[in-house]
């Protein structure tokens, strides 16, 4: 939002005519999540895409690694960035202005551009810590997940169903992705929770260098919320995706979503989806999460935002939208 130019066109100017103001945008930029997480190579696929046709639309794409879904549209609402990615349960309730958005209220001016990949609410525990189940972890050192992050906000979701409070853990860490995985295999925590695509780096790492252990979400409170939450459905994790973890895990999760400012130029986000999808088969190949998505879908699951005009114009030339 700060890179806007705004300007008078050179006719109105030269007739001396009160032109209205014309916005045009030469920089956009998405908030991320953490470096080895899946959402940072989301948004440099989505760039990498855009700046590929940038003589066609004069806008250059940039990332930035951020705190995750909510501060990204925390941001978006205070102007400090054009796009974001979301948890579609971050979406949900930032649109409403519930959960964890109850004291700011609805945020009016987000809006959906699309879904991408599904995140699993993904529970890694570090071998020798006798885990066989959520509830082991009671008294435990559990990494609850950063402020700011989706993860931290469905962990709380989570930890509401079941009746638990932080205090419940014998240490409720707040460390960002990048920094659990390396905490779990020196020890100092017993487990973590991360809402995020399959395969991330992210959990490649501790099951790999330190054989920690995919621990499954089942039971009745997760039946619940699946039911109740229109945001949440049943997810597995195959087997052998990941070293040392040989069979399937049954967990629940949401979608990961792209959302943008209202006050973001149709222009602009047209480029974005129009670069995304008319490059859609590479766009696919530039991460294994993106690899079974299908466009008629990602133009509508997930979203709770109003679509933004600039991609539902283009949704609708491609008949993906009536
Ligand atoms: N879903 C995570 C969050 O918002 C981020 C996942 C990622 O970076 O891939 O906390």
């Amino acid at each position: 939002m700060k890179h806007f130019l705004i300007g008078l066109g050179m006719a109105g100017l030269a007739a001396g005519i009160a032109a209205p103001v014309q916005a045009q945008q030469t920089f956009i930029t998405i908030g991320t999540g953490g470096v080895t997480g899946v959402y940072y190579a989301a948004g440099g696929a989505i760039c990498r895409l855009m700046n590929k046709e940038r003589k066609s639309h004069k806008l250059r794409c940039s990332v930035e690694s951020t705190g995750g879904s909510a501060f990204n549209v925390n941001a978006i609402k205070a102007g400090d960035l054009d796009f974001g990615m979301a948890q579609s349960d971050v979406q949900y309730s930032a649109t409403k202005g519930v959960g964890a958005f109850k004291d700011g209220g609805a945020h009016g001016d987000l809006r959906a551009v699309f879904s991408i990949h599904p995140e699993p609410f993904t529970v890694l525990a570090r071998k020798e810590a006798g885990i066989t189940k959520f509830e082991d972890f009671k008294g435990k050192r559990f990494n609850v997940g950063n402020p700011g992050s989706g993860t931290r906000s469905s962990m709380e979701e989570l930890l509401g169903a079941m009746g638990w409070k932080l205090s419940d853990f014998a240490l409720a860490s707040e460390l960002k992705a990048d920094e659990h995985g390396p905490a779990l295999c020196d020890n100092k925590i017993d487990g973590f929770y991360y809402g995020v695509g399959h395969p991330s780096a992210n959990i490649q790492d501790p099951t790999t260098a330190c054989g920690a252990k995919l621990i499954s979400l089942t039971g009745p409170v997760v039946d619940k919320l699946v039911a109740e939450k229109p945001y949440y459905a049943k997810a597995s994790i195959p087997g052998g995706l990941y070293a040392n973890n040989p069979n399937a895990t049954q967990t629940y999760g949401v979608l990961a979503t792209l959302v943008a400012s209202s006050k973001v130029p149709d222009d602009s986000v047209y480029a974005l989806v129009k670069s995304v999808f008319d490059n859609f088969d590479e766009f696919k190949k530039l991460h294994p999460a993106f690899a079974n998505l299908d466009p008629a879908k990602m133009v509508k699951d997930g979203l709770s935002a109003p679509l933004h005009p600039g991609a539902a114009k283009f949704y609708k030339e491609k008949g993906w939208l009536k």
